[in-house]
């Protein structure tokens, strides 16, 4: 910028250079940006991944809460049947299987399976594998223990707990069903056969498919040994396939019964949140997953408003800041704009001072230039001891002449005789000065006491014989008193003493009847 280069003062010829503050402030300025907009960001940043974790947290305990219902729920569900069964078992052992018993079970199985939509039927199978009774009055009859791993199972095992059978599909209606059996024994404790219930798959699709939506949320429950029962979004294809090699089989449920992981899951290679729960009754484990992106839905919509509104304000903050900062770079450019000119006016007053060395009315030099002369001119006489001379001269009734031709005329007078006496002194080393009002001054160095009455008689002279009309004077002309001093200074003199003196005598001149040189 312009006002920043090197300014050139007009009267010293000096050149002033303002420092480059401006620069520094702007930097400081943008430095205060930064700084502004990283701590912005970072408390923008911070704040949103605060409520991205909490949010996470909150949907985490969500689906560890559902994953707890749904498996108490499924346990209630089973044992529902089992208890059923355990009856079996204990009349059985009890009773045995005679035809009238297996006739009487048969009437209040029936009464049992109507109260328990999850059952699709009560069998009970003799140790040969052959089925003895069946709940329901549809049902064919099953001939061979190949149906199901459970016969082998508890011919083999003499535990009495239930046990949980894979998925099967009903031959009558293709139905995926799984069984919940125990081992039947005889009064003395032989095998005698298996009593099982079905349970059916589609009781829990109708129970928990309005819990899922889309694709991102599942909800499965598996055998322990990692068969799928039945898993939610429900395909067909799913059920019975093996989960043992996934994440939760392999790892997670090897070391704890319940907890949350981040994990892919086998069936859709979908990347999940899952909470997994074993059940405390029977080996089964119930997991629901929901995606990530799923569960911060909320936090994603609050994060854009957040951050437009952020958005917004720091346009808004941008735009003040940058109106103050160019109000006060203004302000301070144009105080030291303002600083800049006192300075120039100041030294340029300075300099026109010493400039001025002429009086303005007469054109002769003004008293400053006498003073400053006559001290050198003084100085000069001392050390080389010349003679110096000075005259005082003062113009006679110049008050009448004013108060006759009024001022104007009295400021032309001056001029006059203002030319006069500079014609009349001659040598180039002489002054001649106006020492204020209708006075003036005379130095003549190195001249003599006769030169000098010389050259004030010539003066004086030259004034009357231009006969300036003073009709009020009493010689009816303008006429001047001349005072002189003529002396080889000594150490005791100085220029004020040389004046006293030619005023002394100019005294003498006005008061011994004016128009005359007088020497002190
Ligand atoms: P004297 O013979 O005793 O000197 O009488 P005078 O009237 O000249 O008295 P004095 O020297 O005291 O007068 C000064 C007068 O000179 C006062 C003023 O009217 C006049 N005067 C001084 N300076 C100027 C000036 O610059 N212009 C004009 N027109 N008159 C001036
Ligand atoms: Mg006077
Ligand atoms: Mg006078």
């Amino acid at each position: 910028m312009n006002e920043y280069k090197g300014l050139r003062d007009q009267d010293t010829n000096l050149v002033y250079f303002a420092p480059p503050r401006a620069k520094t402030g702007l930097f400081n300025a943008l430095a205060f940006a930064v700084v502004a907009g990283l701590s912005l960001l970072a408390i923008v940043v911070l704040v949103l991944w605060t409520s991205r974790n909490a949010q996470l947290s909150s949907q985490k305990v969500a689906i560890e809460n559902l994953a707890q219902t749904i498996g108490q729920n499924t346990d209630a569900i089973i044992k529902q049947a089992d208890v059923v069964l355990s009856g079996i078992v204990s009349s059985i052992a009890i009773e045995g299987m005679a035809p009238e018993h297996l006739k009487s079970m048969s009437r209040i199985l029936a009464q049992q399976l109507n109260q328990l939509p999850q059952v699709q039927d009560f069998i009970i199978l003799d140790q040969s594998g052959q089925q003895v009774l069946s709940a329901h009055p549809l049902a064919p009859i099953m001939n061979t223990v190949t149906q199901g791993s459970y016969f082998a199972h508890h011919m083999t095992s003499t535990n009495p707990e239930s046990f949980i059978g894979p998925p099967q599909r009903k031959r009558t209606n293709n139905e995926w069903v799984f069984t919940v059996s125990r081992r039947l024994n005889n009064p003395d404790g032989s095998f005698a056969g298996v009593v099982l219930a079905r349970i059916s798959i589609s009781h829990f699709i109708s129970l928990y498919g309005g819990l899922v939506v889309g694709h991102n949320r599942t909800i499965a429950l598996v055998m322990d040994n990692g068969t799928l029962l039945w898993r939610l979004p429900f395909r067909d294809s799913d059920v019975g396939t093996s989960l043992s090699k996934g994440p939760l089989f392999s790892t997670y449920l090897k070391s704890r019964d319940k907890g949350t992981e981040i994990m892919r899951t086998p069936i859709d290679k979908v990347t999940r949140v899952v909470s997994f729960v074993r059940l405390s009754d029977y080996p089964l484990v119930v997991y629901v997953g929901n995606s990530q992106s799923d569960m911060l839905q909320e936090w994603r919509r609050n994060s854009v408003v957040f951050t437009f509104v952020v958005l917004c304000l720091s346009v808004v903050l941008m735009w003040l800041g940058h109106r103050l900062f160019t109000l006060l770079q203004n302000q301070e450019r144009a105080a030291k704009q303002l600083q800049e000119t006192q300075e120039r006016l100041v030294r340029a007053n300075n300099a026109l001072e010493l400039l001025a060395r002429e009086d303005s009315l007469t054109g002769l030099n003004n008293r400053r230039e006498f003073e400053y002369t006559a001290e050198m001119e003084f100085k000069r006489a001392l050390r080389e001891q010349h003679a110096l001379g000075l005259f005082m001269l003062d113009i006679d009734y110049f008050k009448r002449y004013n108060d006759t031709y009024g001022h104007q005329m009295g400021d032309d007078c001056l001029r006059r005789v203002s030319s006069i006496i500079k014609a009349s002194v001659t040598r180039p080393g002489d002054l001649v000065a106006r020492y204020g009002g209708e006075e003036f001054v005379v130095v003549l160095p190195n001249t003599s006491t006769i030169g000098a009455m010389q050259v004030a008689e010539r003066i004086r002279s030259a004034i009357h014989d231009a006969a300036i009309p003073n009709e009020t004077a009493p010689l009816g002309i303008l006429t001047i008193s001349i005072g002189i001093q003529v002396l080889v200074p000594t150490e005791g003199d100085s220029v004020k003493t040389i004046v006293a003196a030619a005023d002394k005598a100019l005294y003498q001149a006005k008061t011994s009847g004016r128009n005359r040189c007088v020497m002190a």
